[in-house]
Order: structure tokens, then sequence, then C-alpha cells
């Protein structure tokens, strides 16, 4: 797999001046996609007192282009502005999915997944263009955003 960094951001691991895509719907719709989305948000570890202040900080330190439909797009973290932000981080990105379980989207969570989603694509993007592929019926290589 060639993942190749420019040099400016090679001390970092990751890209901060590249481009990512705006989730999009039917990313948000695929249950395969937000399951390997928990499950990867889960394995980060994050408590769920740090997961908004982690998420914050990561949109913040990226300084490339988010994009949708070609337009440049701004997220909106007013999403997470809940009282109960909290037990809605405790039950959604900090515990994994057990292999029965399908996930389903929540329409009232729709908007807050798209961008938990996006920003967690700034800062790990190698692993978040592998959410939702499955080798048995998709053979093309991910197609990766620089
Ligand atoms: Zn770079």
């Amino acid at each position: 797999m060639n993942y190749s960094l420019c040099a400016r951001c090679l001390s970092l691991g990751y890209c901060k001046n590249s481009t990512r895509q705006l989730v999009r719907d039917a990313q948000l719709e695929d249950p395969e996609y937000l399951r390997d989305l928990r499950n990867f948000a889960a394995s980060l570890g994050i408590s769920a007192d740090h997961w908004l202040d982690h998420l914050m900080d990561m949109y913040r330190d990226f300084s490339g282009r988010i994009v949708s439909d070609g337009q440049d797009v701004f997220l909106n973290t007013e999403v997470f502005e809940t009282d109960s932000i909290r037990e809605w981080l405790r039950d959604w990105a900090c515990a994994s999915i057990p292999d029965h379980v399908r996930p389903r989207l929540r329409e009232e969570s729709r908007e807050r997944i798209r961008v938990l989603a996006t920003i967690l694509s700034t800062r790990f993007p190698f692993e978040a263009g592998l959410w939702g592929l499955r080798p048995a019926n998709d053979n093309r290589p991910p197609s990766a955003e620089r």
C-alpha cells in the first residue's frame, strides 16, 4: 500500500494539507460502514469524558479542505452541543459492536455521525478509506483522497 505524506507532514504521520470528502449519506446508511466506524472509534480507547475535546482538537489541527460535491464546506460542530453528548459518545464511540448486531443509523444522529466520521478522516485518512469495504464483494483498492 502506497501511503505517502508530503515532506512537511512526515513527522506528524498524517497530512494536514490534503482534501477530505464530507462523509456521504450512502456511507452513513451502510451498516458495514457504521460498524467499521464505530469499532475504529472504540479502538482509539478515548473515554467519553474526552471524546469531544479530542474531536475538536483534530478538527482544529487539520489545515486541509473538506469538500462536498466539489464545494468547500465547514463542519457544523453544533451537532455536539447537547446536554446528553457525553452519554451519546459513551454509547456510540466507546464500545465496539458485537458481530451479530447490525448497526442502524438513527435519524437524529445522522449529522452528528457525519461530522464525527469526517473529523476522524482528517486524522486517520488511511483507516477511514477502509470503512465499509469488504474484500469479498469489492476487489478495487480503496480510493484514497489526497
Ligand atoms: Zn502534508
